[in-house]
């Protein structure tokens, strides 16, 4: 994906709110998203330009209202569409005068998940939170030995992914308490959440075919973020030896637009891993993805909590972190997902894993913030928090920027926790 005249970082859209320096949406990124009038109307295939969505089918870029025609198209003809938005979105072209009819402000619009989802699994990609919440599990062995050598992941449920907006309820689950030699049925006293990138599947590959690592970014459409929200007490007591279960499947949010590759082309960086440690295998290992295989993508996580919101206080940042320091790339996700020749399908979501930073600041979770809930940390108006409460907020966020090109941002991934039902209804 080399860069064009879609990345020119001085071009500049029609639609004004697109030209605003800290805009997530300027005429550079174009992500794609489904969007409806009302809880009642059709979903539509929309793209981002400012604080608008343009209806692609009004628009005439599309035959149908249907996500699925765009991730259906080769590579090659979504290239071609992206440049046809960035033409006719561009300041001067004479399409406006058409376009203006199908623009709709996305505040004034229901934005849902981008494609409807297939399967989802979830990596373990972010070396430094698997290092972290390794030895809180596991002091003696924080990192086992695969977690070098492959990406692992667990196949988790697509049913409880939900976009940007979602509101649940504090699950209720089996726990060991402390101490206690048998389990309880209880509220889960260790909500937590988990700072993710998605990467969303365009066309899929033949059961039976492997995706060779020099052809698996065709593959992917593109990126949002994802809040993996997770109950740690529910997780610690079920997870051995299969892996999450009911601690991850209650919900799980992702923000509503989708990054395209393309648009992430300027932000691209070399891949290692560090001198004495093991190098990947050949099957995951190419002159491109060592070149520009990672992503430098900034995460941040913001909370703001019931009192907060009453006071009026938009919140505060809790973290910050980096997509170029984790130890797999998105490449190196999707070929050793399919070595053994498992299908992916167009709309399926890939997790990255949680993207801490080296630094104990940077984690990617309040169990890391917390150390394992042993040390709250300290909101700026002195409230505490070793995990979620009932009230709280959680915002994701990203954006990529660097000298030379337009920043552009992913649009927030937001979801609340309510207080658990009176009774778990069994
Ligand atoms: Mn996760």
């Amino acid at each position: 994906m080399p860069l064009d005249a879609t990345h020119d970082p001085l071009a500049t859209s029609w639609v004004a709110s697109a030209n605003a320096a800290d805009c997530d949406f300027p005429l550079q990124n174009l992500p794609f998203g489904r969007f409806r009038l009302g809880p009642t109307e059709d979903w539509r295939a929309g793209v981002a330009i400012g604080d608008q969505v343009l209806d692609l089918q009004q628009a005439g870029q599309l035959q149908s209202a249907d996500m699925a025609e765009v991730m259906q198209l080769p590579a090659a003809e979504r290239h071609a569409l992206r440049l046809a938005l960035f033409e006719g979105l561009r300041a001067g072209n004479a399409r406006q005068r058409h376009w203006e009819l199908a623009l709709y402000a996305q505040g004034e619009v229901e934005l849902g998940l981008p494609c409807a989802v297939g399967d989802f699994t979830d990596f373990y990609s972010g070396i430094h939170h698997a290092r972290h919440v390794g030895q809180l599990f596991r002091p003696d062995t924080p990192l086992l030995p695969n977690y070098l050598w492959l990406p692992i992941a667990y196949h988790g449920r697509a049913s409880s992914l939900v976009a940007s907006g979602q509101r649940f309820h504090r699950p209720w689950g089996q726990v060991l308490p402390a101490g206690a030699t048998a389990p309880q049925l209880m509220r889960t006293q260790r909500l937590d959440y988990e700072l993710e990138l998605a990467l969303w599947v365009a066309q899929g590959n033949t059961l039976g075919e492997p995706v060779p690592l020099t052809e698996a970014e065709s593959h992917v459409w593109g990126l949002s973020l994802l809040n993996d929200w997770s109950a740690r007490d529910v997780q610690a007591w079920e997870y051995q030896p299969l892996g999450p279960f009911l601690a991850k499947n209650f919900a799980t949010t992702v923000s509503p637009w989708v990054v395209t590759l393309e648009a992430l082309a300027p932000f691209r960086s070399a891949f290692s891993h560090p001198p004495g440690e093991p190098q990947p295998l050949p099957y995951l290992d190419s002159a491109a993805n060592r070149s520009r295989g990672a992503f430098d993508i900034q995460l941040e996580v913001w909370l703001q909590t019931a009192r907060m919101q009453a006071e009026g206080d938009a919140g505060q940042r809790l973290s910050r972190s980096n997509s170029r320091d984790a130890y797999w790339t998105l490449a190196q996700l999707v070929t050793q997902h399919t070595v053994n020749g498992c299908n992916l399908r167009a709309g399926d979501v890939l997790g990255t894993g949680t993207l801490s930073g080296p630094l104990q600041e940077q984690g990617g979770t309040l169990l890391e913030l917390s150390q394992g809930g042993l040390h709250p940390i300290t909101l700026h108006n002195g409230e505490q928090r070793c995990f979620l409460e009932d009230g709280d907020t959680v915002t994701l966020q990203a954006y990529a920027e660097r000298p030379g090109a337009r920043r552009i941002g992913f649009g927030a991934c937001r979801g609340t926790v309510l207080p658990a039902r009176v009774s778990p209804g069994l």
